[in-house]
């Protein structure tokens, strides 16, 4: 019987919950399947994805430093990867050809629509213009927020993000976007409605993030990407002050469904069985 091969490449990747995540899944809907993490340095990636299609794999996940680096081998990209500059899934089809999707803007998407229940859509701040930062912007755009300020440690990085998404989504772009330093940030936390950490700041092994949520409305949301830690200081903080918050495990899981969707054509259920699994594994 054929077996259903798929990987996640990326480096470092030992880590990666996502072989967990997906032969969960695959063992539960009695899927003949493989799910496998691949070791892949920038510069092994062509000769890696050529080697994987040969083999006969049904497509990949990518994670850093691989999800820009990909875009020079689509055959065919949606208007998300596109806008994004990002892709960090790979179908392959049978014609041989590449196909490039980004899970993570459904992924973040599905998460905040749990964290925040009401329309009320009017500020966000975004901390971070990096591959997450801007599936973060795409999905708050497509939710019609009406401002949405990229705070960054380089700003010139953040005015770049801006001029693509005004140039990819033409007319229709009803958000304002606008770009700040990140030691700016201060100022302008009294007034957002959802506050999001996209960079690596509080991960395991990077510094904290300082954010002085005291400033923050006690109605506001706070969404850290992060999942390992599982709480953050930023989350731990937001607790504190009783706002609401969510770290980056659900995301995770979401934007892995979809991928899963894109390789076999089913959509697994996420448990609190295997969130718990993956907490486990985190701690
Ligand atoms: P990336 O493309 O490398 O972007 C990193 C961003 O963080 C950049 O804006 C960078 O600013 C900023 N940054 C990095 N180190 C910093 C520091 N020490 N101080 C201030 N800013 C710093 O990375 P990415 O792919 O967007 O991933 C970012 C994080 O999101 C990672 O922790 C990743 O695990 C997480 N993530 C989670 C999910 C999920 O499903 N939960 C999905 C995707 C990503 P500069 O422009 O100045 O370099």
């Amino acid at each position: 019987m054929k077996i259903n091969k798929i990987a996640i490449l990326g480096y470092p990747i030992s880590h990666s919950l996502s072989p967990v995540i997906h032969n969960y899944w695959l063992k539960e809907l009695h899927i003949n399947g493989k799910y496998e993490a691949i070791k892949t340095p920038i510069n092994y990636f062509k000769k890696t994805i050529e080697k994987l299609y040969k083999k006969g794999y049904k497509g990949l996940n990518l994670t850093i430093p691989l999800k820009e680096e990909a875009l020079k081998y689509l055959n065919n990209k949606d208007k998300i990867v596109d806008t994004i500059g990002a892709t960090n899934v790979l179908v392959f089809s049978k014609q041989g050809l590449i196909e490039g999707k980004n899970t993570d803007v459904y992924g973040f998407k599905k998460s905040l629509t749990k964290l925040v229940k009401r329309k009320k859509r009017e500020m966000a701040i975004i901390i971070g213009s990096g591959g997450a930062a801007r599936a973060v912007l795409y999905a708050l755009i497509e939710m019609k927020y009406k401002e949405v300020i990229l705070f960054n440690r380089t700003r010139k990085n953040a005015e770049r993000v801006k001029k693509k998404f005004l140039k990819n989504f033409i007319s229709n772009l009803k958000t304002e976007i606008v770009c700040n330093d990140l030691k700016n940030i201060k100022k302008n936390l009294e007034q957002t409605d959802l506050l999001i950490n996209t960079t690596p700041m509080g991960m395991k092994g990077f510094p904290i993030l300082n954010i002085d949520v005291k400033k923050l409305k006690k109605n506001s949301a706070v969404f850290d990407l992060i999942y390992n830690p599982l709480e953050t200081k930023l989350i731990k903080d937001s607790k504190k002050r009783g706002i609401k918050n969510i770290n980056g495990l659900d995301m995770l899981l979401y934007q892995a469904q979809q991928s899963f969707y894109y390789w076999l054509n089913k959509t697994p259920k996420i448990t609190k069985k295997l969130k718990k699994i993956l907490e486990k594994e985190i701690k």
